[in-house]
């Protein structure tokens, strides 16, 4: 944990806030910041405030904590008496220091982040709860991310996982899931609204079902969804532990059209002895296992990872198993992190890779990855795919390849079939061709 505390900062001062009225989001890190942002705007507008600036911050690196300790201290600047709150991650581990940055009215603590009274009566002083206490998982309101053609659905929060490098469980709490009725009634008013695709996002989906079942149930909630709501045509998953897939998930990537061909698996790593240090729950071959029961159940499925590069202790030779991992299993669509030590996990109190050298070997992974991106795209040339279409004459594929779009594009969030023309390292290039 952080170790100085700054001296507290002075309330901001009532009076007309500066700026246009309304609430200002500035999330950083994972999309579930950004989806709980969305909602923590709506429950800000109706405790009556009529401006002010939501921070959700992120604790997975340094960087990201810098760079929203620069944002706030910026707002606070260019926006003189707007309360600012914040939130998320880095502020729920260290809230008495998030709370003494200029323009900070109230932190709130992620286990209150969709609790109405956590937006009221600012000038009353209230105590962030231990995060380490939370149960259950209050039901989020219908929220849609500005400008995103897809919808996504929180089905769980927390970690119950201590994975040697990783401060998320201590900010989040222990892994708790949102039932499943509660899910797909989300589900079928984000398709009310208009959205063709959603995605289940939490910390660790491939746990929900546990605090509740006492099994990991994620492929019984996808069947569930996909039953309950067949008017979605496509439903796709956030990050999964490969260690925690479930037989039911498995079954339903073979089984259920609707579930899109893509998966992206935290991997992290690809060297045993590293994976183990990080206290991971799969091997290296699992994870190649993992992969190839994939490809086995769903032959054309796409594959992505989460890899952190430079781990502490990792050797050249370690590398390089990260790198034929990429290759033996070829995933195209890489999340690579440089290691990036946080104070109070195991891996921070390990010998540590000088920061050039993790950079260097992130830029190797995100190569070899663009390679493997390359080579999807080039399997692709001359099919008829099913494009989501997005801003800017853009939109996805199925397998979630990019795709520039020629012909009569649609309005973003609608669906059309695309004749694949061209690929190159950006993607693919297709025509909207009618419905066959
Ligand atoms: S599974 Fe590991 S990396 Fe993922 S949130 Fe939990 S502790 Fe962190």
């Amino acid at each position: 944990m952080r170790a100085e505390t700054p001296p507290p900062a002075q309330a901001p001062s009532p009076g007309p806030a500066a700026g246009p009225p309304g609430i200002e989001l500035l999330s950083f890190g994972c999309r579930l910041n950004a989806l709980e942002a969305e909602a923590m705007r709506g429950l800000a507008a109706a405790a009556g405030l009529p401006r002010a600036i939501l921070v959700n911050t992120c604790a997975v690196t340094a960087e990201a904590e810098a760079q929203a300790r620069q944002a706030i201290r910026r707002a606070a600047r260019d926006n003189p008496g707007t309360p600012i709150l914040v939130t998320g991650c880095a502020a729920q581990l260290a809230p008495a220091a998030w709370e003494a940055l200029p323009g900070v009215a109230r932190v709130i603590g992620n286990a209150e982040k969709l609790d109405p009274a956590a937006f009221a009566d600012l000038g009353t002083p209230r105590p962030v709860p231990d995060v380490m206490a939370a149960r259950g998982v209050p039901a989020m309101p219908v929220a849609h991310l500005a400008g995103r053609a897809r919808a996504f659905v929180q089905v769980q929060q927390g970690c119950d996982h201590r994975c040697s490098f990783c401060i998320i469980p201590f900010g989040r709490g222990p892994s708790r899931s949102v039932p499943a009725e509660a899910v797909v009634a989300q589900v079928r008013a984000l398709v009310a609204q208009g959205y063709r695709e959603v995605v289940l996002t939490g910390v660790d989906i491939a746990s929900h079902g546990v605090d509740i079942g006492g099994a990991a149930a994620l492929g019984a909630l996808v069947r569930q969804v996909l039953a309950e709501v067949p008017e979605l045509p496509r439903l796709r998953l956030s990050s999964l532990d490969p260690a925690a897939m479930d037989e039911a998930l498995w079954q339903a990537l073979a089984e259920e059209p609707r579930l899109m061909p893509q998966l992206h698996l935290s991997l992290q790593h690809g060297a045993g002895l590293i994976l183990k240090r990080m206290k991971r729950r799969h091997s290296r071959a699992q994870a190649e296992a993992a992969c190839a029961r994939a490809r086995r159940l769903r032959p054309d499925v796409a594959l992505g990872a989460d890899l952190i590069a430079g781990f502490p202790t990792e050797t050249e030779a370690q590398h390089a198993d990260s790198l034929s991992l990429i290759e033996a299993c070829n995933l195209a669509f890489l999340h690579v992190f440089p290691y990036s030590a946080r104070a109070g996990t195991p891996a921070a109190r390990m010998p540590q890779l000088p920061m050039p050298v993790r950079r260097a070997r992130a830029a190797d992974l995100r190569a070899a990855g663009r390679a493997a991106a390359r080579r999807l795209y080039g399997s692709r040339l001359g099919q008829l795919e099913q494009v989501l279409v997005e801003a800017g004459g853009r939109g996805h594929t199925q397998h979630f390849c990019p795709v520039r779009l020629r012909g009569a594009v649609p309005a973003p969030g609608q669906l059309a079939p695309v004749r694949i023309l061209a690929a190159d390292d950006d993607g693919l290039i297709g025509e909207v061709r009618p419905w066959p």
